[in-house]
C-alpha cells in the first residue's frame, strides 16, 4: 500500500508583483520532484511569448462566465479588470490519482480554496521589503502607469493577509524561495496527520 494516496494541493500565493510566477517557474525547474502545475483560465490578453494552454487558457469574458455558471472553477477572482480562475476538473483528477498539484493564484482565490480544500498547503510569498516590491512592479513596464499604480495599492492591502497562510516564504532570491517551497512540500508529506492513518494500516496497528 502507498502512503498519501490522495495527492497534495499546494497553493502559492501572495501580493501582486511579488514574483509568484517567477518563483513557481524556478520551483518547476528544480530536480527531484513530481509537481504538476494547474494552468489557470483568464480573460486577460496574452503577453508577448505567452502560449495558450501553457501559461494560461485564454478565454473571452463570456466563456469565463459560462464556466462560473457551470461550476467548473475551483476558485476565481477578478484582478485588475480581468477574471482569473482554476479549472476544477484538472485539479480533482490529478489529486485523485495521488499527484502533487501546484496552484499559483492571487490572495482572494487562495482564501476560496482554503474554504473548499482545507487540507491544502498554503504558502505566502512575501517581498523582502516594500521598496523592493515597488521596484519590481514598476520594472514590469508591460502595463500602463494607471495599472501599475493599481497593482501597487492592491499589493499593499494584501500584505495583511499573510497570517492566513501556513507558511511565509520571503522572495529574497528566486532560487532560495523555490528551494524553501520544495522543502516545505517534503515536510508536509511527512506530517503525522497526513500519514498516520495509512501508516497504522500498513503496520496493522489497531
Ligand atoms: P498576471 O496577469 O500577472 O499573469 O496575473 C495576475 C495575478 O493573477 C497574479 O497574482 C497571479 O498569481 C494571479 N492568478 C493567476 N491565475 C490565477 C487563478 O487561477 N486564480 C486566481 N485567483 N488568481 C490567479
Amino acid at each position: 500500500m502507498k502512503l498519501n494516496e490522495r495527492g497534495l494541493l499546494v497553493v502559492i500565493s501572495g501580493p501582486s508583483g511579488v514574483g509568484k510566477g517567477t518563483v513557481r517557474k524556478a520551483l518547476f525547474d528544480l530536480d527531484k520532484h513530481n509537481l504538476e502545475y494547474s494552468v489557470s483560465m483568464t480573460t486577460r490578453a496574452p503577453r508577448v511569448g505567452e502560449v495558450d494552454g501553457i501559461d494560461y487558457f485564454f478565454v473571452s469574458k463570456e466563456q469565463f462566465e459560462q464556466n462560473i455558471k457551470d461550476g467548473k472553477l475551483l476558485e476565481y477572482a477578478e484582478f485588475v479588470g480581468n477574471y482569473y480562475g482554476t479549472p476544477m476538473d484538472y485539479v480533482e483528477s490529478r489529486l485523485s490519482k495521488g499527484k502533487e498539484v501546484v496552484l499559483e493564484i492571487e490572495v482572494q482565490g487562495a482564501m476560496q480554496v482554503r474554504e473548499q480544500m482545507p487540507d491544502a498547503v498554503f504558502i505566502f510569498i512575501a517581498p523582502p521589503s516594500k521598496p523592493a516590491l515597488r521596484a519590481r512592479i514598476t520594472k514590469r513596464a508591460t502595463e500602463a502607469e494607471a495599472i501599475i499604480n493599481k497593482r501597487m495599492e492592491k499589493a499593499e492591502r494584501e500584505f495583511g493577509m499573510a497570517h492566513k497562510y501556513d507558511y511565509i516564504v520571503v522572495n529574497d532570491t528566486v532560487e532560495n524561495a523555490a528551494d524553501r517551497i520544495l522543502a516545505i512540500i517534503r515536510a508536509e508529506h511527512a506530517k503525522t496527520e497526513r500519514t498516520i492513518h495509512k501508516y497504522m494500516k500498513i503496520l496493522e496497528v489497531e
